[in-house]
């Protein structure tokens, strides 16, 4: 009884739909400051101290959004941006110190969203990072490859709905991720390992039950309402999302 309300407190936590930050800076008193008004605005942040950990930073934790300055040891702001822009389209503010001006339309050219000059009031940075998710939350398209479909469950990756026929289902963000990542594997196993990594972040050190507890409120959510089978267990390996008909 008292695990399954620990279990329950923690699955709470998880459950909290927080922006999450990149602040790349690797002056440590900035980045400290930026990092508690951040936490203190209800953001969750992931800090990189230059521009190799911000790379790497950036595929560990997937943030939404990236607070990138210009000047960094390793690779510069520049250069991260540039790399980051091959792989995801999130909003990236640079952040350049007084003097580098100048560098405005470069940092525009390798595909930062804005930018803001040190020193700056903490109130004008948070606007930009709001206005920034604005952008990119209106900007997303709705191309036919966000539209995810098992049997006849409707996932839509960017409006973020789940359809089953023409009933619309209320998944939390958490649970949209899981069922996403397992229809986009739709027939393949994944372990629990894989969906940790993917949907909770390699920086997840809780529970590890948590896979099974949130395919449990998905089961109840779409398979036990509506009387039908769309996760299959594979014992002691994984989950799978089935597509054909077959039994079980
Ligand atoms: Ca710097």
């Amino acid at each position: 009884m008292t695990s399954s309300v620990l279990l329950y407190s923690g699955v709470r936590i998880m459950e909290e739909n927080k922006i999450k930050v990149l602040i790349v800076e690797d002056e440590a008193k900035l980045a400290r400051f930026v990092e508690l008004e951040l936490k203190h605005e209800g953001y969750d942040v992931v800090i990189a101290e230059n521009g190799r950990a911000a790379i790497e930073k950036f595929y560990e934790s997937s943030p939404d959004i990236m607070l990138l300055d210009l000047m960094l040891p390793e690779l510069n702001g520049m250069e991260v941006c540039r790399r980051i822009r091959k792989e995801s389209d999130i909003p990236i503010i640079m952040i350049t110190a007084k003097g580098e001006t100048m560098d405005k339309i470069a940092g525009l050219d390798s595909g930062a969203d804005d930018y803001i000059t040190k020193p700056f009031v903490i109130e004008e940075l948070l606007a930009r990072i709001r206005a920034a998710m604005r952008r990119s939350t209106m900007d997303k398209p709705s191309a036919e490859s966000d539209i995810l479909t098992l049997k006849n469950l409707t996932v839509d990756i960017s409006r973020r709905t789940v359809k089953l026929d023409d009933n619309e289902i209320e998944l939390t963000k958490r649970e949209f991720d899981l069922l996403a990542y397992l229809i986009k594997n739709k027939n393949i196993v994944i372990t629990r390992e894989q969906i940790l990594n993917r949907v909770w972040g390699y920086d997840y050190f809780g529970e590890t039950n948590i896979v099974d507890v949130y395919i449990r409120y998905l089961r109840t959510k779409i398979d036990d309402k509506y009387g039908v089978k769309f996760i299959h267990t594979i014992r002691g390996v994984g989950y799978f999302a089935k597509d054909e008909e077959q039994d079980n």
